[in-house]
């Protein structure tokens, strides 16, 4: 296959084009999907471009090379999971080494970071990497790797990239960014000096809720390789048909995350200025702590937010049995608007103790915002409100 789009060209036009038309075969301009597990060598010891499907894929490289160009990196890894692609940099650690972790980052990250520790095959800080003087006190005890969530799942939380990654660097630790709520279209932090960047390729970046996989895409070559290597070496390797479908999926990002956060936006202020509503997070917001540090360090301020009733549990109860057009339910990214409880969803594993530590109330709901028409976004979310 051969890419058509010029080097250069803008970001959407990557998303939208890379690959169109690159069929040598029959000229298809949607770029076809290669199942083949195997392929032939053109004779004794030629392997073609592609010999073995765990090594390399067309279908699946297409999309690496589209995802690296979007997140101005060397090259990226596409994994079957958002875990996966973790654990992918997570596995390739010397015995021992010091991860540093966010104390509210998600709870499936937490739950294998903690697995890995336990087996002693990593140490585990859980630190605030809102305050960096606290981090700076981790980081001197010769932190190999220090993972990063921003905007956190679910408080919404931002982190200075590119203060924290210049002070990792000063003690030769590595930074990887999960940026799978906001995704390249609104945030690059490989360009703020992060070194890897990870994507549960899951949500936004498929955005259409019937995939789950992951990628990481590395700022240097080397690096970039010997991921690669690891993913063949352990089989951590996305499917050719998730791939393509991904592909498909990412050729709109861009118009998704603008439209799906001018409605977020809106539904923010829906709810800042209803009496049930507590708190809403939503970096957006003017009032939210780290509304600045957002408006700078990213394009948009995405889909994503979390709000807390003032009636806890018992009006979350009665908020879900009443909401409409938002659908219960885990997972975030997709075309379709979703409310997810952390407490007893996304976040139950981490326990009360944790969850109380990183700030995650009994009363506290997730949104991940959609495509529907505004108005019955409204509606449905003013139904679940007036029953709390
Ligand atoms: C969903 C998610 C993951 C895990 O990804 P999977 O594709 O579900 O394995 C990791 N990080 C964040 C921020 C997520 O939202």
């Amino acid at each position: 296959m051969c890419d058509k789009t010029a080097p250069g060209v803008q970001p959407e036009t990557v998303a939208a084009a890379h690959g169109v038309a690159s069929d040598a075969a029959f000229g298809a301009v949607a770029p076809p999907l290669y199942l083949s597990s195997t392929y032939e060598f053109a004779g004794y010891d030629e392997p073609r471009a592609y010999d073995y499907g765990r090594v390399g894929n067309p279908t699946r490289d297409l999309l690496a090379e589209a995802i690296a160009k979007l997140e101005e990196g060397a090259g990226a890894v596409l994994t079957p999971s958002g875990m996966a692609a973790i654990d992918l940099i997570v596995g390739r650690l010397p015995a021992g080494s010091l991860v540093l972790a966010p104390f509210d980052c998600y709870g499936g990250t937490m739950r294998l970071l903690k697995a890995r520790a336990e087996l002693r095959q990593i140490r585990l800080e859980l630190v605030d990497q809102s305050n960096l003087e606290l981090f700076e006190t981790h980081l001197a005890a010769r932190a190999a790797l220090v993972l990063v969530e921003s905007p956190s799942n679910p408080l919404m939380r931002v982190v200075d990239i590119a203060a924290l990654s210049a002070r990792a660097r000063a003690v030769d630790a590595r930074v990887v960014v999960d940026n799978t709520f906001l995704s390249p279209a609104l945030q690059k932090p490989l360009s703020l000096g992060a070194d890897y960047v990870l994507h549960s390729t899951t949500k936004f970046l498929n955005g259409h809720s019937d995939v789950i996989a992951g990628a990481v895409i590395a700022a240097d070559a080397d690096e970039h390789r010997a991921l690669k290597h690891w993913a063949n070496v352990t089989g951590a390797i996305a499917a050719p048909f998730d791939s393509w479908l991904t592909l498909r999926g990412l050729r709109t990002l861009f118009v998704r995350m603008e439209r799906q956060e001018k409605n977020a936006m809106a539904i923010a202020e829906l709810l800042a200025a209803h009496p049930a509503v507590v708190r809403v997070h939503y970096p957006g917001l003017a009032g939210h702590p780290d509304h600045a540090l957002a408006a700078r360090q990213q394009k948009g301020f995405g889909a994503m937010m979390s709000f807390e009733l003032a009636g806890g549990v018992s009006a979350v109860q009665r908020f879900v049995r009443s909401v409409r057009t938002f659908t219960l339910a885990e997972s975030l990214g997709g075309v379709e608007s979703l409310v997810a409880h952390p407490a007893t969803m996304t976040h139950l594993d981490m326990g009360a103790e944790a969850r109380a530590r990183a700030g995650i109330g009994d009363g506290l709901l997730r949104l991940s915002v959609g495509l529907e028409h505004i108005d019955d976004l409204r509606a449905g979310l003013q139904a679940g409100l007036s029953d709390c």
